[in-house]
């Protein structure tokens, strides 16, 4: 999509630090992090939220898993652990609309819901 932030940074239009990158799937940098290391992981395909994704592009909601499995893996992640946080619409604090996957690492993180 033409005008979207996400979309740019898979064309090249726009810079931004990649850690991972295959045919499907793009992986980078989060700019403001939440964590000691905040990645965001996206399909190269244009969806708007992870329930559009789902019914367009469900191989996508595949390949980024799997990408995080490789990076996580390769990167030493897997052994400390690591929290993924997909957010969907307004209650849910989306704020770009490219369906994306916050993976958030590097630290203890605290307990949801208290
Ligand atoms: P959301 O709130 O939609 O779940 O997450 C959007 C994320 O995109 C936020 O964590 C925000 O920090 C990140 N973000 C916003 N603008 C940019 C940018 O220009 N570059 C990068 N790398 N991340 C961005
Ligand atoms: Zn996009």
């Amino acid at each position: 999509m033409s005008d979207c932030l996400f979309c740019k940074f898979v064309s090249g239009e726009l810079k931004t630090d990649i850690v991972f990158e295959n045919d499907q799937v793009l992986g980078f940098k989060d700019i403001y992090p939440q964590a000691k290391e905040h990645y965001l992981f996206i399909s190269k395909k244009h969806t708007e939220n992870i329930n559009e994704m789902m019914s367009s592009d469900s191989e996508g909601v595949l390949a980024v898993y799997a990408a995080i499995k490789e990076f996580t893996t390769e990167a030493g992640l897997s052994d400390t652990g690591f929290r993924v946080v997909t957010n969907l619409g307004r209650d849910g604090g989306q704020t770009i609309f490219h369906t994306h996957f916050h993976v958030l690492a590097g630290e203890a993180l605290g307990s949801f819901g208290s």
